[in-house]
């Protein structure tokens, strides 16, 4: 059931507030609160190598001493860390707190994490994504950031708690020269920021710091000579110069700035590469993130599924998968039951259609945003047909189970 902003005032006065979850679905949260004028103590966390650090100005301390050493009835916890948040709450239930008491589920605040993808076009073509593995593509521009006030204004009148806007979904978002003021605004609406890109293009870094971007992830797939396989029409060099030049920035201009390196991980990038990245991580202070790569997007997984030919860089792709595609879609289809991941998602592309959802290319729900209200989109898509069909085919669940997958020891 949705709590609204009357309901959370209700539960959490005189107590001390703490999000439990100090990535960005819990840094979101607290920049919702933060803008509906409510104050925090604390962010908390399991994670030991996030206690002690800051997030958004905040401490964050440790999850289990704060359950076990504050009073129940003087504290109250946003359990928002996303994929655990089942797991969280079954911590909480059986140290004793109750919902809507002492503990409150983030999503019940806010179920929608939208995506504008302010750039429609890309400098790469990665074989593993639908830009370079794909024949037909969508009309190519620019959202200006006039246009982006109109979308993201609505999104916070339809969306009391929105928390964060992720300014990408297949587009490369450093190509849009109005990026800065994007984030700008974004920032004054006092909703967190993050962008993906692949470090690729050769300027506009310095402009996106200044700004005070929150969160840059950066997608890698290799290091030295096995970079350029899947990070198709990639340059390795120009990759390394802007991956020092942004930790540079970073320590010059916005040292809050968090930054995330996801590490797709294949055949060919496992052995020693795959250490060699870890290290440089770790010397530059960004998170490193290594998960298995799959097929993108779904619309191909369909196709195989149906026996409709894949283009070559799919079937490239397919050789260097370390989990096969057969083997996929047969996990996949065992946890159909579970719910989709992707009912959170709304993907806004720059000319203001609206994408099924954030794992296929070609169908839209909607043809424009601004003229549909989300609770609408979102009731269109939960009870189309394309959804259906993908639910009976587990494919709601194709990418889970990559990312659950323990590859790697
Ligand atoms: S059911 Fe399939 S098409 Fe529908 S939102 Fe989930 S992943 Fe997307």
């Amino acid at each position: 059931m949705k709590t609204n902003i009357k309901d959370i005032r209700k539960i959490i006065a005189g107590k001390q507030v703490y999000i439990w979850g100090a990535m960005i679905v819990g840094q979101g949260v607290c920049r919702a609160f933060e803008r509906c004028g409510i104050s925090i103590n604390a962010f908390i966390d399991s994670s030991e190598s996030l206690q002690g650090r800051k997030a958004l100005g905040y401490p964050i301390l440790s999850a289990q001493k704060t359950i076990n050493e504050n009073p129940f009835d003087e504290q109250v916890i946003i359990i928002s860390s996303g994929h655990y948040d089942l797991e969280i709450e079954q911590i909480c239930i059986e140290a004793g707190l109750m919902k809507g008491i002492h503990y409150v589920m983030s999503y019940d605040l806010n179920d929608v994490d939208p995506s504008i993808d302010i750039s429609g076009i890309c400098n790469l073509k990665c074989i593993s994504c639908p830009r370079g593995n794909m024949d037909e593509h969508s009309s190519v521009g620019f959202m200006s950031s006039e246009e982006y006030k109109s979308v993201l204004d609505k999104l916070l009148r339809e969306l009391p708690f929105l928390g964060s806007i992720q300014l990408y979904t297949w587009g490369e978002p450093l190509l849009n020269r109005e990026l800065p003021e994007i984030i700008r605004i974004t920032r004054d609406a006092k909703v967190l920021t993050a962008l993906s890109s692949n470090l690729n293009v050769k300027r506009g870094y310095k402009e996106v710091v200044e700004a005070k971007l929150d969160w840059f992830k950066i997608s890698a797939s290799g290091f030295d000579e096995s970079y350029e396989v899947t990070h198709t029409g990639g340059n390795w060099e120009v990759f390394l110069d802007n991956l020092y030049g942004l930790a540079n920035l970073r320590e010059r201009y916005h040292p809050d700035m968090q930054v995330v390196l996801n590490y797709h991980l294949y055949k060919h990038n496992i052995g020693d590469d795959y250490h060699r990245m870890e290290e440089l991580c770790e010397k530059l202070d960004f998170i490193f993130r290594p998960s298995p790569a799959y097929l993108y997007p779904l619309d191909n997984v369909r196709d195989y599924i149906d026996g409709r030919p894949l283009s070559e860089e799919a079937e490239k792709t397919l050789e260097l998968l370390l989990m096969g595609l057969d083997e996929g879609i047969e996990k996949a289809l065992k946890r159909k039951k579970n719910r989709c991941p992707e009912e959170r998602c709304l993907p806004i592309m720059w000319d203001r259609k609206v994408r099924f959802c954030g794992v296929y290319y070609k169908p839209y729900i909607c043809e424009d945003f601004l003229t549909a209200p989300v609770d609408e989109i979102l009731k269109n898509r939960i009870t189309s047909k394309f959804c259906q069909q993908c639910i009976e085919r587990g494919l709601h669940q194709f990418t889970g189970v990559y990312l659950a997958e323990k590859i790697l020891s």
